[in-house]
């Protein structure tokens, strides 16, 4: 009796037990987790890729929970990897979250939301940081790739308005595109620009934004050795009657050269600027009206840059970086204006003078006596003299070791050698 005693206690005992460690063991279940907040985060607003997260634990000081999208798209993807490799490595809680972006014609933008907190949760640093793709290649997109004209105006203005933050060449920000809007990110504040109202500003192709610009191809490019001697031959004034000729010979030696036409004539010349884009040839602006702008205000100044460089982005979804001015004219302001806004005054180091002389052999002896690696030499594409000369100076000077390039292309390789 004594022992089955015993045994009803040890009975009671056990199961007294098990009651104790299942109902422990329930508790432990349904503590909240600390971190839930930052382990959830919402889809909304993740229209592109894999969601892709990472829950880190570092030390018992430092936690991280990353969010960020996966594109499948290489380029892309590493150069987000990097934006999360930089983050700092501080005590408390990183957290990360994202909204993403798809726009038609093939962008990509992505708004990083990056927020640090103590251990007791609070707050402690908070910062934003855009990125923007091409959707196909994955190429991390530059500011300049999206706006274009005197963007930089408009920036500084719209910094100044919603930041009180002066813009200058050297402020950094990241851009992420959205639907309406880009935002516009820096260490300490964001802004947005709208695409509705500033039309003339975009290059991005983006609902209905200048949808009706279909950018010619280029299909033809001739190869540059960096280590041999180059000269880049560069012609004013045109498009004439006379420029497909000049093409012609630079087509048929594997040669190529730089244009620097006048606004007010390209409209009458489609089919060479075509010709010109897709065989390989350096578009450049020469102004609207060829009037001097040494003496122009900011305003006149941009006109004559900006309503070239418009007529061109018209015509053929392409834009040049370079602009001459009229007779070489130029002041402070136009270099600021212009070099400020990504279009980069360009003079010469040789001049034929084939405008005074319009005597063929007169402007292939300046021409040959001129030459030297790091040469780039004016002519005009005007006169059939000047035809006459190239025809005869492109094989002389190809023939003396001269490769025969784009003046942005001798910039590159040779800018050291030019003088300017
Ligand atoms: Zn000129």
């Amino acid at each position: 009796m004594k022992r089955k005693h015993l045994r009803i206690n040890r009975f009671i005992f056990v199961i007294a037990c098990l009651i104790f460690a299942i109902f422990a063991f329930t508790r432990i279940l349904a503590r909240p987790d600390p971190y839930k907040q930052y382990k959830d985060i919402s889809t909304q607003l993740k229209t592109v890729g894999e969601q892709q997260r990472i829950d880190e634990e570092i030390s018992e000081t430092e936690l991280h929970f990353l969010h960020y999208p996966e594109l499948g798209i290489a380029t892309a993807d590493q150069a987000i990897l990097a934006y999360i490799e930089q983050l700092p490595d501080v005590e408390g809680i990183s957290f990360l979250d994202y909204e993403s972006y798809e726009l038609t014609d093939g962008f990509i933008g992505v708004l990083f939301h990056y927020q640090n907190f103590n251990l007791d949760h609070q707050l402690q640093n908070e910062s934003y940081h855009g990125m923007s793709f091409a959707k196909e290649s994955g190429e991390l997109l530059a500011i300049q790739d999206v706006l274009r004209r005197n963007y930089t105006d408009v920036l500084s203005k719209e910094f100044k308005k919603q930041a009180n933050l002066d813009y200058t060449d050297d402020t950094t920000f990241g851009f992420a595109l959205r639907e309406q809007d880009m935002i516009l990110t820096t260490a300490d504040a964001n802004i947005t620009l709208p695409y509705q109202g500033n039309e003339p500003y975009l290059r991005i192709h983006s609902k209905g934004i200048a949808k009706d610009i279909t950018p010619f191809t280029i299909k033809r490019q001739v190869p540059i050795d960096p280590n041999k001697p180059m000269i880049a031959l560069t012609f004013d004034d045109g498009p004439s009657p006379y420029t497909d000729q000049f093409l012609q010979v630079f087509e048929q030696y594997n040669a190529t050269a730089s244009f620097f036409m006048l606004g007010s004539n390209i409209e009458h010349y489609p089919d060479t600027l075509k010709r010109m884009i897709e065989n390989g040839f350096e578009i450049c602006n020469h102004s609207w009206s060829h009037k001097s702008i040494a003496t122009d205000d900011k305003d006149a100044i941009l006109a004559e840059i900006f309503d070239t460089q418009d007529t061109i982005y018209r015509m053929s979804g392409h834009e040049p970086t370079r602009m001459r001015p009229p007779y070489g004219a130029v002041n402070d302001l136009s270099y600021t204006v212009a070099n400020g806004n990504d279009v980069n005054i360009t003079l010469w180091n040789v001049d034929t003078e084939d405008w005074r002389n319009r005597d063929a052999a007169v402007t292939l002896e300046r021409a040959k006596a001129g030459a030297f690696d790091g040469a780039i030499i004016l002519f005009h594409d005007l006169y059939p003299s000047s035809l006459e000369a190239v025809k005869e100076l492109v094989p002389y000077l190809q023939g003396q070791g001269f490769q025969l390039v784009s003046v942005s292309d001798l910039f590159k390789y040779k800018g050291d050698k030019t003088g300017l």
